[in-house]
């Protein structure tokens, strides 16, 4: 298959139209997109990415229109995080009415769905005239893209369409928060912290350590963000005996000689950059990453998980 570049969200929505499947910019991550409702579509993207089929996919809507028509009944609480994180990094999990393809909700009675900010990702489900299921552009397990390049190091000639877009502006998938019991729980960190969450519905509880939670969000058991390099967690101050083939990344500057150093100059920086420079490290030959651990506060709690899953 030839993968086709465009910059265009209207030409590369022709392609979900016709039941192909489409790569394109949000301000998380760059996702691999299909009509929510074609299963054919929807399967394409598991053979693309070898995407385990019990992990289901989130939902990408436009409008409120296209969120009544996925679920039955929305609580109260999805429709306080909605009126102030939409459009936004966060997933809300409802009840679903069915509509979507049987194959993106991997067997669930709920469905998963946000509304994205990126302009690009907007114009192209308008265009593409259906919500988009859309997981990260990724071979399942490697660090999710977030540039239109690492896009394509994954998937040229296996997709219809990348959509061309600037990098991404937050760099970690989204918070996923489930609201379909008496309380919400946020099954997944991502860009938008629990502080935030529960300054919205004070009793938010934190899901994402908790086994009797972890299988309402299958995805979150699997292998994630792997870049073929080993990933170890460093502290502040340590000293690494044998550096060689190495790399860093981190606020503070290392004391060791690393093959290669990636100072970041925030939390928010380190979130933007992480995957890239997992990346960078894999065309490089880098065998081991250090990753200067930070403060499980914010967007924190997010790019800590991500680095201790991609080093287990
Ligand atoms: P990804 O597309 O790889 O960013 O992952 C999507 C995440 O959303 C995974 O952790 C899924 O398990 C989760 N997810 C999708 N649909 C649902 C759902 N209906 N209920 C709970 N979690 C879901
Ligand atoms: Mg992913």
């Amino acid at each position: 298959m030839k993968t086709f570049l465009t910059s265009d969200p209207i030409e590369a929505a022709e392609f979900i139209r016709s039941g192909g499947i489409v790569a394109f910019p949000t301000e998380t991550v760059f996702g691999l997109g299909a009509n929510a409702f074609d299963d054919g579509a929807v399967k394409k993207i598991f053979t693309a990415k070898g995407r385990p089929s019990d992990n289901p996919l989130i939902v990408h809507v436009v409008s409120t229109d296209q969120i009544n028509e996925i679920v039955t009944v929305l609580s109260d609480h999805a429709k306080v995080f909605m009126e102030i994180f939409f459009p936004g990094p966060l997933t809300i999990v409802a009840a679903s009415s069915g509509k979507i393809s049987p194959i993106a909700a991997a067997g669930l009675d709920t469905v998963a769905f946000r509304m994205p900010a990126g302009k690009l990702a907007q114009e192209l489900i308008k265009a593409a005239g259906a919500p988009l299921v859309a997981p990260s552009a990724n071979v399942s397990g490697r660090p999710s893209p977030t540039t239109w390049q690492a896009v394509l190091e994954d998937m040229d000639g296996k997709i219809d369409c990348v959509l061309k877009g600037e990098p991404t502006t937050i760099g970690l998938e989204s918070t996923v928060i489930d609201c379909t019991g008496s309380v919400p729980v946020m099954l997944r960190a991502g860009a938008i912290s629990l502080e935030e969450l529960r300054k919205a519905v004070s009793e938010t509880v934190d899901g994402t350590g908790s086994a009797n939670v972890r299988p309402k969000s299958p995805g979150t058991k699997h292998r994630h963000y792997s870049p073929r390099a080993m990933v170890k967690f460093i502290e502040d101050g340590d000293v690494e005996e044998n550096i060689a083939r190495s790399a860093y990344i981190g606020m503070l500057h290392p004391k060791g000689n690393y093959e290669k150093v990636k100072i970041v100059g925030s939390v928010e920086e380190y979130a933007r950059e992480l995957f890239e420079f997992f990346r960078e490290c894999d065309r490089s030959g880098v065998e081991v990453i250090y990753c200067q651990s930070v403060s499980n506060v914010g967007v924190g709690a997010a790019l800590m998980d991500r680095i201790r899953r991609a080093s287990e």
